[in-house]
């Protein structure tokens, strides 16, 4: 085992740097090194921003975004289309679609996609309240925004079987996705085209 090059506490700000997305142990090693010798620019801000969001952070009732208000700042501005409900597997999905300005409506976060390997069914995923929202008068399409992956289509299926039965028109995203592709990934030109281009499923 290599001897560690610093005390205990800046190899636990590395180990746990390190358990970020993209971050490996060298790179892990690299942000702290800079964190430290930027602590009053960087490091300082970094920790209250963290505190507060940690305080402050809460999952939307309605649709499940992450946001320090609850309702989140999506479901509640006006300016948006209620009329269309964007479902997405994961809260950065929410995220990419918004970055690219794809399409001014609300949005429902499932948690996930359908996966039997993995044990996930549909009670372990935000269905059920989906289908209830679309049964709201004022809803008149589901935009079902999810990856081009077996996962996220098997999902799209059992989704649009269970809205038969609600009066909207179910959407999927139009061919600029690529088989495979995870939205999060996504150019936002391609996010913002494959929205528009949607056909009806
Ligand atoms: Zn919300």
């Amino acid at each position: 085992m290599p001897t560690a090059a610093a005390g205990p506490e800046i190899e636990r700000l590395i180990a746990l740097l390190a358990r970020l997305p993209g971050l490996g142990p060298r790179s892990a090693r690299r942000a702290a090194l800079f964190l430290i010798k930027k602590r009053e620019q960087i490091m300082a801000p970094l920790a209250a921003a963290m505190r507060t969001a940690l305080e402050k952070i809460e999952i939307c009732r309605v649709c499940g975004n992450i946001d320090t208000q609850n309702p989140c700042t999506v479901c509640t501005d006006v300016r948006r289309d209620p009329a269309i409900i964007v479902a997405v597997a994961d809260v950065a999905d929410l995220w990419a679609l918004e970055r690219a300005h794809a399409v001014n409506a609300r949005y429902h976060v499932l948690g996930g996609t359908l996966s039997p390997l993995d044990g996930i069914g549909p009670q372990d995923l935000s269905i059920d309240a989906l289908v209830s929202r679309a049964h709201d008068p004022a809803v008149t399409e589901v935009i079902l925004a999810l990856n081009a992956t077996v996962d996220g289509q098997t999902t799209a299926h059992y989704i649009t079987d269970l809205l038969h039965g609600a009066n909207v028109k179910v959407t999927r995203l139009a061919h600029g996705v690529p088989v495979g592709g995870e939205l999060d990934y996504l150019d936002e030109g391609t996010l913002a085209a494959a929205i528009r281009q949607r056909t009806t499923f």
